[in-house]
């Protein structure tokens, strides 16, 4: 069996190009009915603060849990939900439930903590976007920089002076804006100075082996010298060691984030690791 790719070229499926294009199909379907059956819940993972030893934020990352086809990984189900379009009422659930737990937390004890939300470049590149968060934002009324947005650099790819637009928009509503996956993508410096970004977020890629390569070394503490001269913060993704926190730590990066402190844990779960975090500081 072949079929005509976007490039006229044939292409020929394998057996497990069909079976995954059959999952892919089941899955599609799946997430139709997802919403209406409650299967979406999110976790939340601390982002801590470096001087304070504190939680200043917590990044919400969405979890599906299907009856039949079990926990199917956010990797494999977004790019599935953007191509069919339905990210976008995902993606409003997410940020209405995500800022619905940050209201209860800001009034039980955390006045100050922030939220960060994943959007996917398809929510980001909605006209109606800026609006919809700000609206949400008074429907719980709470401040607009209690809200950071994670964006990945793949929203400039296409039209990057749309990107910069909404970016502006969203900055003058009072929004922050993280780059996620910082070092990955394919925005240019040239890209970046434009942005109003508050914030990078440093690539696991680059923390996982800081303790043996010395390039990986180089390039992080050059991304937190970057990021200070742009009066951009930074958060260290995927910090899994102490001797990673060390080094991060003594670079100056402002926030990390990763299983060393906590794996992303239901609201309950994460409040009690938050008190915990509180009372020793
Ligand atoms: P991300 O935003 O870069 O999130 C970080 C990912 O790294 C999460 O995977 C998290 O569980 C994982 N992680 C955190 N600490 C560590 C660590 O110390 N070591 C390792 N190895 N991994 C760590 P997860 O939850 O599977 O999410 C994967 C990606 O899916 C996210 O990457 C994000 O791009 C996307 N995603 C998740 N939730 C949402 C959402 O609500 N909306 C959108 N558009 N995308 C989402
Ligand atoms: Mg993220
Ligand atoms: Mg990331
Ligand atoms: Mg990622």
């Amino acid at each position: 069996r072949a079929k005509l790719d976007g490039r006229n070229t044939f292409r020929f499926f394998t057996p497990e190009m069909q079976a995954q294009s059959v999952r892919a199909l089941q899955l599609e379907n799946a997430l139709r009915r997802a919403l209406e059956r409650e299967q979406f819940h999110l976790h939340y993972q601390p982002q801590m603060n470096l001087a304070t030893g504190t939680v200043r934020s917590v990044e919400a990352l969405l979890r599906w849990q299907h009856p039949q086809l079990g926990p199917i990984s956010p990797g494999e189900f977004i790019p599935i939900a953007e191509d069919s379009g339905q990210i976008l009422q995902i993606g409003e659930w997410v940020l209405r439930t995500a800022l619905a737990q940050l209201k209860a937390w800001r009034s039980c004890g955390f006045p100050e903590l922030t939220m960060a939300v994943n959007l996917s470049a398809i929510q980001f590149r909605q006209p109606q976007l800026p609006e919809l968060v700000s609206r949400v934002l008074v429907e719980f009324d709470l401040p607009p920089d209690s809200l950071e947005l994670e964006l990945t650099e793949g929203v400039a790819v296409d039209d990057p002076h749309a990107a910069v637009a909404t970016m502006d928009q969203l900055h003058a509503r009072g929004v922050r804006m993280s780059m996620d996956d910082f070092g990955t993508g394919y925005s240019s410096l040239s890209q970046l100075k434009r942005f109003q970004i508050f914030k990078l977020k440093i690539d696991q890629s680059f923390v996982r082996d800081l303790g043996n390569d010395s390039n990986d070394r180089a390039i992080v503490s050059a991304i937190i010298r970057m990021a200070q001269a742009l009066g951009m913060r930074t958060t260290a993704e995927g910090v899994e060691t102490e001797s990673q926190l060390a080094f991060l730590h003594e670079q100056g990066c402002d926030e990390a984030q990763g299983y060393h402190f906590s794996t992303p844990l239901p609201a309950e779960q994460l409040e009690r690791f938050m008190r915990q975090h509180t009372a020793a500081h």
